[in-house]
């Protein structure tokens, strides 16, 4: 199932696609103008609270992104209730719709997976939950979408699921098979927790980790951290307010965000690539 933003599509050759800027030391913004990133997430939110302002820089800079989210989030906490006849799936997907056209997303593919819950969960089980899908298949999947883009990027997560959740750690499998499959350069994101716990911890993944601590990576272990600009910045907070069934208006309200959320972290083991670009030349 897969439903498209907008339905224009720039028609182009994989020779019109311009090379690789280098990294020169140049300041000067790489036009990115004819290059497309796959972004893939588990549940709809993961991708403004994880990756919003990388997704806006690179649809800023030209690249079409095409965001590809592995489950509906059918197991969300609603902090905000439902519409007469409106079921949580139609209202993440909607959520999901309005973040993504905030961030510059070009087309939004669903891989239709069901949100498998928290470790340990009976939910896990479903026979659609996507921790219970094969990783190949899954990675096919999103092969085809990265052959189909002429893509050379995929964004997923680190090999922990950033966190743990088994739909995180879906999608790094995924993710890290369909980049190897087809020769796209992988970034992970990651979160870095000196710096986050530096903040007072005021991050989501907090909570979400169950208040262990235990997520992400050490600052020293992240290759590449891009800092949103304060439009980025905007850009991100709206987009993770359009998830008020799943963010309360305190996570994004408070004086506190931009210090919590202003960057993004990725691993890669590629010493060049569209991100390292990009977080070394801020608007
Ligand atoms: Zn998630």
């Amino acid at each position: 199932m897969s439903s498209a933003l907008s339905a224009s599509r720039p028609a182009r050759t994989a020779a019109s696609r311009p090379a690789r800027t280098a990294l020169t030391g140049s300041p000067a913004a790489p036009d990115l103008s004819g290059r497309a990133v796959v972004v893939l997430h588990a549940h709809p939110d993961d991708e403004a609270i994880f990756t919003a302002a990388t997704m806006r820089r690179l649809a800023d800079r030209g690249a079409r992104v095409v965001l590809v989210m592995a489950t509906g989030g059918e197991l969300g906490e609603q902090l905000a209730p439902l519409r007469p006849g409106e079921s949580v799936h139609g209202r993440r997907l909607a959520e999901l719709e309005a973040a993504a056209e905030l961030l510059g997303v070009s087309r939004l593919v669903l891989l239709g997976r069901r949100d498998s819950g928290m470790m340990g969960w009976p939910s896990a089980r479903h026979p659609r939950a996507l921790a219970r899908g094969r990783t190949d298949r899954l990675a096919r999947r999103l092969a085809e979408v990265i052959d189909a883009e002429r893509a050379d990027t995929v964004l997923h997560y680190d090999d922990r699921g950033i966190y743990g959740h088994p739909d995180h750690v879906a999608v790094h499998r995924i993710g890290a098979l369909a980049a190897a499959m087809t020769g796209a350069v992988s970034y992970e994101a990651t979160v870095d927790r000196d710096h986050l716990r530096g903040r007072g911890g005021t991050h989501l993944i907090d909570a979400a980790s169950g208040h262990t601590g235990d997520y992400g990576r050490a600052g020293y272990e992240i290759p590449v951290r891009l800092s949103a600009t304060d439009a980025e910045l905007a850009a991100k907070r709206a987009a993770m307010a359009a998830h008020a069934s799943q963010i309360a208006p305190a996570a994004v309200g408070g004086d506190g965000f931009a210090d919590t959320y202003r960057h993004e972290w990725y691993l890669t083991s590629h010493a060049r690539g569209i991100l390292t670009e990009l977080a070394a030349t801020p608007s």
